[in-house]
């Protein structure tokens, strides 16, 4: 009988629980198979950017080569939607002897209902379905407070989480980051009677060129962020040896290449968390004990992640487009469509607003600061609804990531748990002063501003020259708008 691995958001051979736990489960001379089901319509309904899918096509086509080397074929399939998943593992199943499926949780309800539902329908034909707990360092409903029930803060979910970690380590022993398993040698991956199209790893031809996939979804290039392990390793080698430090001095300065970007990777599964823990930790063994550090700044975004993660698991609700604060569904949003659409082409006339909304258009990617900045904007300036914000950032975004988007969002609407308190509202024209204060950022992103002095680069229309610029003026009046925000937010409140 062969052993199935069906790969998700876990792009990877290092450091992949399901991926080994495969391996090690089979018995001599049994295959192991890998697959990885597109679902191009579920994608659309969960606004995927064309970029992250293109970003996963190129990623498919390196992971086949690692799992090649060890001798493990990678099938890729291609269905409309979750409810097509479960015929089509059955089907590969049957094709392929297959006695035992093997896959990583996500912790979110459309993918755990369609775990459910591949579960029973392999369970109807006697073949076992294991899920595991690979997404997080911790999994969810582990670090809980003295009640037992999950945190709402993200502080003390942090030091319990850490608590938790250091019992996990003297408890189990295990290490944190497991290594590739290593490569079958006992079939012979040319045979065909082992696996008939093996030699076909793509199997669904109309996917199928020597060297690329092709989905049936809309893609926009992502050939900026490289896919081999080699070049991802590297770059969190390079982070944590050479940018970790000076991390908490950094991060906030969109001009400074201070962060590691490395979220792209870590939204698909191509890295692990553990393995930027681990090599945080390898290289900053103090690092927990010295809260001032770079190297704990970026253990706390990272934990930051697994919050989200375990607020996901816990109050499903949130994966239902329902705010964390229930009093918050009485916020009377505006909605303005031509206030949306100069927010999402970067026209708002508040230049780190439109540099940053800019930078998300062109690269598919955008620095945690100006996430914070733009999503403030949308929701308290502008007062509207944040699914609209969380919808654009998903269907551009590269790292697009329910969880920690939904989380961000969430945060800066003051919509959800720990977010940022409704009556304190970014003022953009200071944060910009602030975080980009030489314009550097903004210049590189609207050219309509290269000649607009730094005292008036985060206000241009106040500078002598403004008439020349065929730059937008301010759409809203800040100070207008923040009273406005604050005056509805506190109606609601009253209201809920
Ligand atoms: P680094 O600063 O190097 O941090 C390392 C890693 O820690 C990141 O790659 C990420 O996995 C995690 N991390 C850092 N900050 C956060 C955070 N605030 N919340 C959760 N995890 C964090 N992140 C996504 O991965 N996908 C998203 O779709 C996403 N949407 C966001 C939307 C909004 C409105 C906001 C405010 C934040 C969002 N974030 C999202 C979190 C954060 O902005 C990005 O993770 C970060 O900018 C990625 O850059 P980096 O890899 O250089 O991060």
């Amino acid at each position: 009988m062969s052993k199935l691995v069906w790969l998700r958001n876990d792009l990877r051979v290092v450091d992949n629980t399901a991926l080994l736990q495969a391996c090690q489960y089979r018995q001599a001379s049994e295959p192991v198979i890998a697959l990885y089901i597109a679902t191009p319509m579920q994608w659309h309904e969960h606004h995927e950017a064309p970029i992250k899918i293109d970003f996963i096509q190129r990623r498919l086509v390196e992971l086949r080569q690692s799992l090649a080397a060890l001798n493990i074929p990678l099938i890729v399939k291609e269905v409309a939607d979750f409810a097509a998943v479960p015929a089509c593992i059955l089907a590969l199943t049957q094709q392929y002897q297959v006695g035992h499926v093997f896959c990583n949780k996500q912790y979110l309800i459309n993918e755990n209902q369609r775990d459910l539902r591949v579960g029973e329908q392999l369970a109807s034909h006697s073949i076992k379905l294991s899920v595991f707990d690979d997404d997080c360092i911790i999994e969810p409903g582990r670090v809980l407070n003295k009640q037992g029930d999950p945190f709402k803060v993200f502080t003390p979910f942090r030091k319990t989480w850490v608590r938790v970690y250091h019992d996990q380590v003297a408890s189990r022993g295990v290490p944190l980051v497991q290594p590739a398993p290593e490569a079958i040698t006992d079939i012979d991956a040319r045979d065909d009677d082992v696996i008939d199209d093996r030699s076909r790893s793509f199997v669904t031809a109309d996917l199928h060129s020597p060297s690329a996939l092709h989905f049936s979804y809309p893609v926009t290039n992502s050939i900026d962020w490289a896919v081999d392990d080699e070049a991802i390793r590297q770059r969190l080698l390079t982070f944590c040896y050479e940018k970790a430090m000076n991390y908490h001095a950094n991060r906030d300065y969109p001009a400074i290449d201070g962060t590691s970007c490395l979220s792209p990777y870590l939204a698909i599964g191509a890295l692990s968390l553990r393995q930027c823990f681990h090599t945080l930790m390898t290289e900053y063994p103090e690092c927990l004990e010295n809260p001032e550090s770079g190297a704990f700044t970026w253990f706390n975004e990272l934990v930051w992640r697994e919050f989200y993660r375990h607020l996901m698991d816990a109050h499903p609700k949130l994966c239902r487009e329902a705010p964390f604060h229930d009093w918050t569904k009485f916020v009377r949003w505006q909605n303005d469509e031509n206030h949306l659409r100069a927010w999402q082409q970067g026209e708002t006339g508040f230049p780190i607003v439109d540099a940053a909304m800019r930078q998300l258009k062109a690269t598919g990617w955008m620095h945690n600061r100006l996430r914070m900045i733009v999503a403030s904007f949308l929701t308290k300036d502008l007062l509207i609804h944040w699914q609209a914000g969380e919808q654009w950032f998903m269907s551009h975004l590269i790292d697009g990531d329910m969880a920690s988007n939904n989380g961000g969002w969430q945060w800066a609407a003051s919509t959800g748990t720990d977010a940022q308190p409704y009556f304190r509202v970014f003022n953009p024209t200071i944060q910009g002063q602030r975080f980009d204060p030489k314009g550097e950022f903004v210049r590189k992103w609207i050219k309509e501003l290269k000649d607009v002095p730094d005292k008036f680069i985060h206000s241009p229309h106040l500078w002598l020259g403004a008439h020349t610029l065929s730059y937008p003026r301010p759409i809203v009046d800040h100070k207008q708008a923040r009273l406005l925000a604050i005056e509805t937010f506190k109606r609601a409140n009253e209201q809920g």
